[in-house]
């Protein structure tokens, strides 16, 4: 077939394959049931059969424990099974065929080689078809199954589950040690494309943030100074759930903490897109007095150490993103409900947080004519995993300050920073936003 002259050996396994395509008519028929290569014969391209075959199993699997523990069968888990899966199989059938048009086909299929060529320019459609590939994607057939609803569980298997779900904004609770966050399905997000930079994201608020705004989509350059272990974490936690996301580290208020996080933040973002721009930046890094320092005792190193991290690198984290920044990005710097809230032994680091607001309302005039917002955010008090929140007496204590009567979850300000990072929030800029649950209402 090729014209070469393929030279003598010992063969120690032979096989031959074509793009033959075909698909067991039923998974089910009474105590057969039918997984993997006994349900489909496919062109071996991309080890999708393979996949296809072990999540058959898996989901079988979970069927068939249930069945065997007493749930009741008839409409139940076994017959569930031909439903869930035979879709899935299909649609990969189909995904491989026209992989094979691509592979095996001559000069007619050129064009269509071309297009793809193009479109495999935009990160969705690489996402989407990296999802098709490893079989990671959650099909819509299988989520609108009748009788027995199908979850893909963090495994990425399938097992039986009594829920409805909705595939493109299925919301799971669970409880981390930032309180409760949500995990969500990955679908086409509204940072899709968009790179951020979140200071301060190996842990606490920051970490929520770059959680938030990768499962929007958004490559995220998770940053930290000292919490390496925590900041890979952070990394996992994102491309767990599908999402892109590289760690950069940098100590801010030492001198040349800028230059470095921008050597960190640019080198990762050109490996990932091939080039340094970026759409978004988070000022969330921050320190803050020790608690029940009065200011009488706040010495001028602490005062300036204070200064250095929390106000001096974010006005240089702003300016130096300034050539980066694309048309219509975003800066969104962290504040706190103390710039309005009078607490004597956090004067100090309050002065800070003022001063961070004065880079929103100045910067915001000087970005507007290239469509960048900037804008604040100030939370209240905010469980962000440290050992006070372990302690049930301070939390209650802590949760009376707020209208709602609870302490704010580090997702509760994640979610409204990444409001102010999307295009919904276009027309927001220059704002103080109060994410403190109301604890400035007084
Ligand atoms: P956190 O849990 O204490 O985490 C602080 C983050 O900032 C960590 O990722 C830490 O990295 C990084 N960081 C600290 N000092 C740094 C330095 N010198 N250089 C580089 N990175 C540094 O913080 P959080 O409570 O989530 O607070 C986040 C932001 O919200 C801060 O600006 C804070 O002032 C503000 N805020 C918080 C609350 C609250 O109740 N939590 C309330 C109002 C405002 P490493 O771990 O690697 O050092």
């Amino acid at each position: 077939m090729t014209g070469e002259d393929i030279g003598h050996g010992r063969p120690v396994w032979l096989n031959a394959f074509d793009d033959t395509r075909r698909q067991a008519t039923r998974y089910r028929k009474g105590r057969v049931l039918l997984a993997g290569d006994a349900a489909h014969v496919q062109m071996p391209v991309g080890g999708q059969a393979l996949n296809l075959g072990l999540q058959d199993a898996a989901d079988l699997g979970g069927r068939l424990a249930a069945h065997l523990t007493g749930r009741p069968d008839g409409a139940g888990p076994l017959d569930g099974y031909d439903r869930a899966r035979r879709p899935v199989g299909t649609r990969t059938l189909t995904d491989i065929q026209a992989q094979s048009y691509l592979l095996l086909g001559g000069a007619e299929v050129e064009p269509l080689r071309e297009l793809l060529g193009d479109l495999l320019e935009s990160q969705s459609v690489r996402r989407h078809l990296a999802r098709s590939i490893s079989g990671l994607r959650t099909p819509d057939t299988e989520a609108t199954a009748p009788d027995t609803e199908t979850t893909t569980s963090d495994t990425g298997t399938t097992a039986p589950d009594t829920r409805t779900t909705t595939p493109d904004t299925e919301l799971t609770e669970t409880t981390s040690a930032t309180g409760t966050t949500r995990e969500r399905t990955p679908t086409m997000g509204k940072l899709t494309d968009k790179t951020a930079l979140v200071t301060g994201s190996s842990r606490g608020i920051g970490r929520a943030v770059a959680q938030r705004l990768a499962e929007e989509g958004a490559l995220v350059a998770v940053h930290y100074a000292s919490g390496e272990d925590a900041a890979r974490k952070t990394v996992e936690l994102i491309e767990r759930d599908g999402g892109r996301a590289f760690a950069v580290r940098a100590e801010l208020g030492v001198p040349g903490d800028v230059h470095e996080l921008f050597l960190g933040v640019e080198q990762g973002l050109k490996e990932r897109t091939g080039e340094s721009a970026l759409d978004i930046v988070v000022n969330n890094a921050g320190i803050t007095t020790p608690a029940g320092l009065p200011p009488e005792d706040v010495t001028p190193d602490e005062f300036d150490r204070l200064f250095a991290v929390n106000a001096r690198a974010p006005f240089f984290i702003v300016q130096r993103s300034l050539p980066l920044l694309r048309e219509g990005g975003r800066i969104i710097n962290i504040s706190s409900g103390l710039t309005r809230f009078a607490s004597p032994d956090q004067v100090a680091y309050a002065m800070t947080k003022a001063a961070v607001e004065q880079i929103s309302l100045h910067f915001a005039r000087h970005l507007a004519p290239r469509g960048i917002t900037v804008n604040s955010v100030a939370p209240g008090i905010t469980d962000n995993g440290g050992p006070v929140f372990d302690i049930p007496e301070a939390v209650e204590q802590m949760a009376q300050l707020s209208a709602f009567k609870r302490v704010g979850r580090a997702v509760d300000v994640a979610d409204v920073v990444t409001f102010l990072a999307s295009p919904d929030a276009r027309w927001v800029t220059g704002a103080f936003i109060d994410a403190s649950g109301g604890t400035l209402l007084g």
